[in-house]
């Protein structure tokens, strides 16, 4: 017969450390409520360890929260060095704004006259003033800004074309990315799609065909993240605008005028883009484009053309539901302001746009000379945003040879960078970084090199 013993219930638990002392360890930054919850997620994966019969230290509970505190401060929204190229990058906040936008928006964040007349003491509207001056600067009646391109599209459609046709090409039934698809805009807005032509060609006489007392508007959607070669053929805004019925150009991308009378040298690269003032010379009635993609400003939307229609769009519900705030107005205002003072070199898209292949080379080789086994190299920069799809942008970068490429990404986006690996390398794209974060590009690769 064996002994029955009875052996004592010890709770390994009972030696965890409690949240105050965890929360002691911890760097004071930082909201308590993050840092609370940091702590105490470290010390629930602590006691699912210890109730596997694993012993955990204090000091591993404190580097365990530790960690969790560093994932939440890189995860919360703020600046980060745009080394990949791509001058539109979405991911990154697409267009960085200038000095000048960045203190009308800090300037107007607070008591502004957003929606009040200064002269009369009566309410306004925040369509006169970016509106204004953006139908301004491309030669149109009047305008408005809502909260993005998006926006504009599916306001207009509600507000001109509910309950009614709307003739598209086959050709330009496009999905613009984040579930932004023309059919579906289209019927969420409640307007009927009357496809014509075929994908690579359609004629104005398709258009024609199918203009019927029910067709509201024919809508042009520009291809601006794709591009057709080959036996294709459009119609344009000109020939549209012979058909009786309102034309309405998506542009998103783009130009404000093709010429870019802004620029005192326009880059080789940028050919043939659409312009919107040249749509509303052709004859649009509306042209929707994007504030980031097309002018370098905020993320919005501005809807320009004929008085009627922008004013008929304003009144709509929807653009209550997708209006811009005052902060993206007033950013909207300064860059265009910008352009109407006709020069935009200003403007951080167009300073980096138009940065020579000798600047961009001068800058790479003095971070190249701080930084052992550092090299020069050529890149190709892109517009991104689905803007100018196959266009590559020459362009000059650094480049460091890595055992680890995805090691070393991690190591630069953990300082905030993000850069481009490349066959065995990690490559800093020059022209989307500002020439003020060439140190900290420097420094850090510096670091990155030493440690390999
Ligand atoms: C980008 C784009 C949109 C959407 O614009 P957002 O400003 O991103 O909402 C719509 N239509 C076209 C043709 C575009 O290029």
């Amino acid at each position: 017969m064996g002994v029955l013993r009875i052996v004592p219930l010890v709770d390994p638990r009972r030696g965890l450390p409690s949240v105050e002392r965890v929360l002691a360890a911890l760097p004071p930054d930082l909201a308590h409520g993050v840092r609370v919850r940091c702590a105490r997620a470290a010390l629930d994966a602590a006691r699912d360890r210890m109730s596997t019969g694993e012993a955990v230290t204090f000091d591993a509970v404190v580097a365990d929260a530790n960690d969790r505190l560093q994932a939440a401060v890189r995860g919360l929204l703020g600046p980060v060095v745009n080394a990949t190229g791509v001058l539109l990058h979405t991911n990154l906040g697409r267009a960085p704004l200038g000095a000048d936008a960045l203190d009308a928006a800090v300037g107007s964040a607070r008591y502004s006259n957003l929606e009040f007349r200064l002269d009369t003491g009566s309410r306004g509207s925040r369509h006169e003033h970016a509106g204004q001056l953006l139908a301004a600067a491309c030669g149109a009646e009047a305008g408005m800004v809502v909260n993005n391109n998006a926006a504009a599209v599916m306001c207009t459609l509600a507000a001109l074309a509910r309950g009614a046709d709307v003739i598209v090409s086959r050709g330009e039934l496009v999905e613009i990315g984040g579930s932004f698809r023309v059919p579906d805009i289209m019927r969420e807005a409640g307007a009927r799609l009357v496809e014509v032509g075929t994908t690579n060609r359609t004629r104005r006489g398709d258009y024609e065909a199918a203009i019927t007392d029910t067709t509201a508007l024919v809508l042009k959607v520009h291809a601006s993240n794709y591009r057709m070669v080959g036996f294709v053929e459009d119609t344009g805004v000109a020939e549209l605008s012979t058909l009786g019925k309102p034309v309405v150009v998506d542009a998103g991308s783009g130009l404000l005028d093709e010429t870019t009378p802004w620029l005192p040298h326009r880059p080789t690269w940028l050919r043939g883009e659409l312009g919107v003032r040249q749509c509303i010379d052709a004859g649009a009635a509306l042209v929707l484009f994007s504030g980031d993609k097309l002018l370098g400003g905020p993320q919005a939307g501005a809807i320009v053309g004929r008085a009627d229609l922008v004013a008929r769009i304003a009144r709509h519900p929807l653009a209550r539901v997708v209006r811009a705030d005052k902060m993206t107005l007033a950013a909207m205002q300064s860059v265009a302001l910008t352009y109407l003072s006709g020069d935009a070199t200003s403007l951080p898209l167009w300073q980096m746009a138009t940065a020579t292949i000798a600047e961009l080379r001068a800058r790479a080789e003095r971070i190249a000379s701080a930084v052992a086994g550092l090299k020069v190299c050529d890149t190709a920069a892109t517009a991104g945003g689905g803007s100018l799809p196959g266009l590559d942008i020459p362009s000059v970068g650094v480049a460091l040879d890595v055992d680890n490429v995805d090691g070393a990404l991690a190591q630069l986006r953990a300082a905030r960078i993000v850069a481009l690996g490349r066959d065995g390398r990690v490559v800093c794209d020059l022209r989307t970084v500002d020439p003020s974060e060439d140190d900290r590009v420097a420094s850090t690769l510096r670091t990155l090199s030493e440690a390999h």
